[in-house]
């Protein structure tokens, strides 16, 4: 059974280290009726929300509590660095069934806690509820970024070139060996982009100081719809090549993904951004590669093109989560 609601809150504030760190944009976290955010006239802030749902974007039995807590924040995170910005405080709203282990709640939190931590956030607060079915979180993340300086959607233009972080398709790769009906847990070291991913927020941060990204979004849903997204915001069409695509590697030993994977799998977390034809993109910033997947074009459509040179449409398809 989890904690009651006052010792569960009291147990959280004791695991959160942030909790005792003082200074900040948090003037006060958990503990009172409202936080206290010190605002920056020098700068925006941005605001993501997020629910994580049990048997939508989590299964108990496939997942590690700690893995749940992570993933859930990671979504967050990455909300903000596909803006440019710098995360500053999280908050929580958790419901939980009356008959979950409490330890389960620590892994979960351990994970939501140390990634917070991770990126600079602090959880400083949220609200605690029985649930009636169910692990229910939801979660929102501010951050910040110099005034007028965000990454929006809507700065591509005819001419850009499209690029991605990384590499995709890794974390659908693990929903499709967990869905296969498979008898042994999944061992999450072999697919860490699914169990515990790290949000590009650094990445993100120096694309924007630098000017390069001329609109940026995370990927979170997959490729075909989150570019379909940066193109309907902007009011442009693409052009994508299929052989560009950088397609993870997972499993033990490693293979290379599906193309599908690469570009319909959702929950990869990357950045997928687009650039000014004169901008010099590096190959690599802080380690991790980048690289140019195809151009912004006039029009609406987006297209793939393959190694032969023949064009299809890339229709957006929906990314599912764990829903039967
Ligand atoms: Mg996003």
């Amino acid at each position: 059974m989890p904690l009651p609601e006052r010792a569960l809150i009291s147990r959280i504030r004791s695991m959160s280290a942030s909790e005792r760190r003082t200074g900040g944009a948090v003037v006060a976290g958990i503990g009172d009726d409202c936080a206290v955010l010190r605002a920056n006239a020098g700068r925006d802030v941005l605001v993501t929300t997020d629910f994580t749902l049990e048997g939508v974007h989590f299964r108990r039995d496939w997942h590690p509590a700690e893995s749940v807590g992570h993933r859930c924040v990671t979504r967050g995170l990455s909300d903000i660095a596909a803006m440019g910005g710098q995360p500053v405080a999280v908050f929580l709203s958790l419901a939980l069934p009356g008959d979950l282990p409490q330890r389960w709640v620590d892994g979960f939190m351990r994970g939501i806690l140390n990634q917070s931590e991770r990126y600079g956030a602090t959880l400083a607060g949220g609200d605690t509820a029985e649930s009636p079915n169910g692990v229910l979180a939801d979660i929102v993340v501010l951050g910040a970024v110099p005034r007028g300086q965000a990454v929006l959607r809507t700065g591509a233009r005819s001419g850009d070139g499209i690029y991605v972080t990384g590499a995709l398709g890794g974390s659908a790769a693990a929903v499709v060996q967990l869905r296969d009906g498979r008898k042994k847990p999944l061992d999450p070291r072999q697919y860490p982009r699914h169990f515990f991913p790290e949000p590009r927020v650094k990445l993100g941060r120096i694309l924007r100081e630098k000017k390069l990204a001329s609109a940026m979004i995370d990927t979170s849903d997959g490729l075909s719809v989150d570019l379909a997204h940066i193109c309907d915001e902007s009011g442009v069409g693409a052009e994508v090549e299929a052989d560009a695509i950088p397609l993870a590697r997972v499993g033990r030993p490693s293979h290379q993904v599906d193309l599908k994977l690469g570009l319909h799998g959702g929950e990869d977390y990357e950045l997928l951004f687009t650039a000014r034809p004169n901008r010099r993109i590096p190959a690599r910033i802080e380690g991790v590669p980048i690289t140019r997947i195809g151009c912004i074009k006039r029009g609406r459509k987006i297209l793939l093109v393959n190694g032969e040179g023949t064009r299809q449409e890339l229709l957006p398809q929906g990314w599912e989560h764990f829903r039967k």
